[in-house]
């Protein structure tokens, strides 16, 4: 009676490879998103803004046309507005890259202070 045996071992040593296989497929580079990655990004089809989970590559794609027009947005508090932001390397390259388009008054990229209308 030495089959019983044989299977068990082919058993213990199928598991021993399926759990290998688990354990090397489970670190998956997922990109998990929290809502503080939430940006508020410019669509420059649209000029309009839209809050949406961090993306790594700018301009990003628009999550219902998929046209990659969505760059980041930054508020100024002087025009009350949203303008699109300069790609990075234009903002360390020129400092005044950074003001407001509109008024030349520096501008930051958080959104304004939730005020009841
Ligand atoms: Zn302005």
């Amino acid at each position: 009676m030495t089959t019983p045996r044989f299977t068990f071992v082919l058993a213990v040593l199928a598991s021993g490879v399926l759990a290998t296989g688990l354990a090397g497929c489970s670190r998956e580079s997922g990109e998990v998103v929290t809502a503080a990655d939430t940006v508020v990004y410019f669509d420059t089809a649209t000029r309009q803004t839209i809050p949406l989970p961090q993306r790594a590559e700018l301009p990003a794609a628009h999550p219902e046309t998929g046209r990659r027009t969505l760059v980041r947005a930054r508020y100024c508090s002087q025009c009350d507005q949203w303008h699109a932001s300069p790609p990075l390397d234009v903002l360390q390259r020129d400092p005044r890259a950074r003001n407001c388009p509109q008024c030349g008054k520096p501008v930051s990229s958080d959104p304004p202070a939730e005020e009841p209308s």
